[in-house]
């Protein structure tokens, strides 16, 4: 028995979950958010009931990691910072280097600051939130799953785009994929479910958050994926455009008197998407309460729901046939009305609806009927028990697990 903490750093927060493993029992978990800015808030849930809540600054990531073994202290949800075996980070970018989880040292360090050009943003949060706990926990192993580590086995006729190729041998510019560690996730529980190995399985992964990709799965092994070089391609999402031409962005900076990329790009990631069809929210909870009475919110949802089907259309043919689908995330685990939608476009594969079970939320479920040609499931994700698995996976591994670069 040991504890593991799963940790996600971002610029101004730090997101954890601690587990009790291998019984996989979540014993706490909480955010610290607005870090280094004037009023900082902390919130810790434990014991299935409890929870401390306080606003108070949070000078940086070094100071949350301490305020937060501290407070697990306090609480009594530990009674040593030994009893912390493990701590995953979720990170970002892995780029083609980390195929795998890996236990973190120095030159892990160095990689993911590297690679820091494809994740301006994230991967140095990321970054700080490993020094932190390395600083606080020494003798803890320290593993970083990534967000794109699963997609590397997407095959090269599907990660290169058609632009020189010098683009991708040069430069790296290439389908990443994103919500890796959620996808597979999800094709695991998928698998057991259905009761038969992954490897034997066709599976289209559809994680419909705020953000929102679609995974194809042949083997057990990522085969293509609708995020791209950044998250900014694939479907419609809360406020990314997904697919456009990218064409269009020089004749708009025009129309609009732009002077600068980033002002575009900041329009085709933040006032896009449902936010930006519907001129009402990013939230498809809004847009469906709204559609009765706006023709935008329902072009919205229809143009959501069509991204889903084509993409679903698209790679059960690149597959060669499909046998499962997963709904995952924000929308694909608390939407009935979404997931129903998707499903009737694609009565012609011979799927069939459980209104039933459809209309239940909370816990993994088939929504489809037993005599459907294809399986749909509803999976909740949980990304965090996924990275305490790697962590766990890893520490198994080796003693000596500090001094070298195992992969899961
Ligand atoms: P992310 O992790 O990408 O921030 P989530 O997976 O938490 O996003 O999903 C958030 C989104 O889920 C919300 O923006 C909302 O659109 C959607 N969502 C949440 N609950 C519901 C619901 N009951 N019905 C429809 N959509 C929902």
């Amino acid at each position: 028995m040991q504890k593991i903490i799963a940790i996600n750093a971002g610029s101004s927060s730090l997101k954890f979950k601690l587990f009790e493993m291998p019984e996989e029992k979540v014993i706490a978990k909480g955010l610290f958010d607005r870090i280094g800015l004037d009023e900082g808030k902390i919130k810790i849930s434990y014991d299935n009931k409890e929870s401390f809540e306080k606003k108070e600054h949070i000078e940086n990531h070094s100071v949350a990691v301490k305020r937060l073994l501290d407070l697990l202290l306090n609480l009594d949800i530990i009674k040593s910072y030994a009893e912390i075996a493990g701590v995953g980070h979720r990170v970002v970018a892995g780029g083609e280097f980390f195929k795998k989880s890996v236990v973190v040292n120095t030159k892990v360090m160095r990689q993911i600051n590297e690679l820091a050009e494809y994740a301006p943003i994230h991967n140095p949060a990321n970054l700080m939130g490993i020094k932190a706990f390395k600083k606080a926990l020494p003798d803890a192993i320290s593993v970083a799953v990534f967000d794109t580590s699963f997609h590397q086995t997407i095959p090269k006729t599907n990660f290169l785009f058609s632009v020189p190729y010098e683009w991708y041998h040069n430069y790296g510019v290439r389908r990443y994929g994103a919500h890796g560690t959620s996808h597979r996730y999800v094709a695991n529980v998928a698998a057991q479910m259905m009761k038969k190995p992954l490897a034997e399985l066709k599976i289209i992964t559809c994680h419909l958050g705020a953000g929102a990709s679609i995974c194809a799965i042949k083997n057990s092994k990522s085969f293509d994926t609708s995020m791209g070089f950044t998250p900014l391609t694939g479907i419609t999402m809360g406020t990314r455009s997904g697919d456009t031409d990218v064409a269009m962005i020089s004749f708009m900076m025009q129309k609009l008197k732009m002077h600068s990329m980033p002002e575009i790009i900041y329009d085709l990631n933040k006032k896009s998407g449902l936010l930006g069809i519907s001129g009402i929210s990013s939230d498809m909870r809004d847009i469906e309460e709204k559609k009765k009475t706006s023709e935008r919110a329902q072009l919205a949802e229809d143009i959501f729901v069509k991204d889903v089907v084509k993409y679903i259309g698209a790679y059960t043919a690149e597959m060669g046939g499909l046998d499962a689908i997963v709904f995952t995330a924000g929308i694909g685990e608390n939407s009935a009305q979404i997931r129903k939608l998707v499903m009737r476009r694609l009565s012609y594969m011979g799927i069939m609806i459980d209104e039933e079970r459809n209309n239940q939320r909370g816990k993994a479920e088939f929504v489809s009927t037993p005599n459907s040609k294809v399986d749909v499931l509803m999976i909740p994700t949980d990304e965090e028990l996924m990275i305490a698995r790697d962590v766990q996976v890893l520490a198994s591994q080796n003693e000596d697990i500090h001094s070298k670069n195992y992969v899961v």
